[in-house]
């Protein structure tokens, strides 16, 4: 950070005596009521960078859903393959590779998004810790760059971080956030900016998995798809994926659906249907 923002942004929250440890801590954000709400924009680029092929869809579908409806062009970049969650000795990181990638052309198309929109990146589930941070947070600046979106989606690299049980999740949140930041200046990665990828500062970013969420959106008019779409990752309920060869894929993707729209609706929620984001403008810069 530029010492002249990180003295505004100590400025802003009061820090004092407490110094810069205390300044680090994150604050959670009040409920966002301004005026430029995602659920309204028509005609804007999103772009989505998840680390596995089923986080975008069980806590975006919804919004991902009114985005696409409401004519926005949205992209997927997904980390890894997906391709480790099986004890099965007949399995291979080949062949979960291939259902993984099936399952998420299939949430995509119906929650009405191309197969031909998804990037892949390709690291195996679990290891993105492992892959060369810096060559990883170039890739992820370069697709920043080439999709020069409105506003990214990805999981929150802020609080709990500590208590992110997949590697994945933790290693893909920071990646992000770095590449963000790593697009939006011309000398980083200037190679980047030589090869024609310009630096792009992206507004606005929503934040998935996140314990500070501070902006809602009812996706209760699209439930139905949403749940559809999530049933379409069906290797990754119960003991779906060691029965993958004998189910009837259509039947059971069915009766999840309907499973899974009737557990949407929480008690207390008055028959609403609700995604929670943090929403911050202050990565892209
Ligand atoms: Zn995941």
């Amino acid at each position: 950070m530029r010492m002249g923002r990180m003295l505004a942004l100590l400025a802003l929250i009061g820090a004092g005596a407490g110094g810069l440890a205390e300044a680090q801590i994150a604050v959670a954000e009040p409920e966002y009521t301004g005026e430029d709400r995602i659920e309204k924009w028509t005609g804007k680029t999103i772009l989505v960078v998840t680390p596995h092929p089923d986080d975008d869809t069980f806590t975006s579908g919804g919004t991902l859903a009114m985005l696409a409806r409401n004519g926005n062009d949205i992209s997927i970049l997904i980390y890894t393959s997906d391709n480790a969650g099986s004890n099965d000795p007949r399995m291979t990181k080949e062949r979960l590779a291939e259902i993984r990638r099936a399952e998420e052309e299939e949430a995509c198309r119906i929650l009405g998004i191309p197969a031909g929109k998804i990037t892949w990146l390709g690291y195996d589930d679990g290891m993105l810790e492992y892959v060369d941070r810096r060559e990883l947070t170039k890739q992820v600046a370069r697709e920043i760059r080439r999709h020069r979106p409105d506003a990214v989606f990805s999981v929150d690299p802020g609080a709990p971080y500590r208590q992110w049980h997949k590697s994945d999740h933790r290693s893909g949140a920071f990646i992000t956030v770095d590449a963000l930041r790593a697009a939006a200046w011309r000398l980083y990665f200037p190679e980047l900016e030589q090869a024609g990828f310009r630096h792009w500062s992206v507004p606005v970013s929503f934040f998935y998995y996140s314990a500070q969420p501070n902006y809602t959106v009812d996706v209760t008019e699209v439930a139905a798809l949403k749940a559809r779409a999530s049933a379409a990752h069906t290797s990754q309920f119960g003991d779906m994926l060691e029965k993958y060869d004998q189910i009837d894929l259509e039947k059971r993707r069915k009766e999840l659906a309907e499973e899974l729209l009737k557990g949407q609706l929480k008690p207390g929620a008055n028959g609403r249907v609700v995604e929670r984001f943090r929403r911050s403008t202050r990565y892209g810069s």
